[in-house]
């Protein structure tokens, strides 16, 4: 997406050669119209996959998978943080590492809104390492539905996460690509 690469380029900065700042479009603030052109690509993208639901993290991933849900015309399922200890019999539960903040948290998606019968898209905002990732994918496997794909707005390629994934087998969909953040320089594919 072209329009997207060019706000990156105006409002991103580089905190350090692995994090891009994206406060200014994904993560504080966000751009409606542009949102709902990502929503529309991702649901171009699946439009032949019988997608039932798209499913994301909590909550960056949120306006992103609201637009891709809407255009496709099939509810949203988000997945929560808790900060419980108690596991919920009623719900699947995978604790991830976060990248930005470097503590343990843990998701959860209630069994009553993802069944063995759906056919999940997954979108999130960005990707690094794809723990956040591997966690909800984890969640999905358990719960028996299929997942079409994963729809990424930002994969940073240098880092692994989106490459094993895909070694996984899993479909893996990004807006954009950026390969290096080197001497505070967006670089894309
Ligand atoms: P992962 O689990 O793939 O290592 O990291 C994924 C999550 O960490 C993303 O959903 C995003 O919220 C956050 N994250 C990872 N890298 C960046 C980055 O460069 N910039 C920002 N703003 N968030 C990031």
């Amino acid at each position: 997406m072209e329009r997207l690469k060019t706000r990156i380029l105006e409002e991103a900065s580089v905190l350090n050669q692995d994090v891009l700042k994206l406060d200014g479009l994904l993560n504080h603030q966000v751009e409606p119209e542009l949102t709902l052109e990502m929503g529309k690509e991702f649901a171009r993208l699946y439009a032949e996959s019988g997608i039932t639901k798209v499913i994301t993290v909590e909550s960056s991933g949120i306006p992103v998978a609201f637009a891709t849900a809407m255009a496709l015309g099939v509810p949203l399922v988000f997945a929560r943080r808790k900060k419980t200890l108690i596991a919920d019999p009623d719900a699947y539960m995978e604790r991830v590492p976060s990248f930005t903040k470097g503590i343990v948290t843990d998701i959860m998606v209630s069994r009553q809104f993802l069944k063995e019968e759906d056919t999940v898209l997954f979108i999130d905002d960005i990707i690094a390492n794809g723990d956040a990732a591997r966690g909800l994918i984890k969640i999905i496997e358990r719960s028996g539905a299929k997942l079409a794909g994963l729809g990424i707005v930002v994969e940073k390629s240098f880092q692994a996460g989106a490459r094993t994934i895909r070694e996984q087998g899993i479909r893996v969909d990004s807006l954009v690509r950026i390969k290096s953040l080197e001497g505070g320089t967006i670089q894309f594919e």
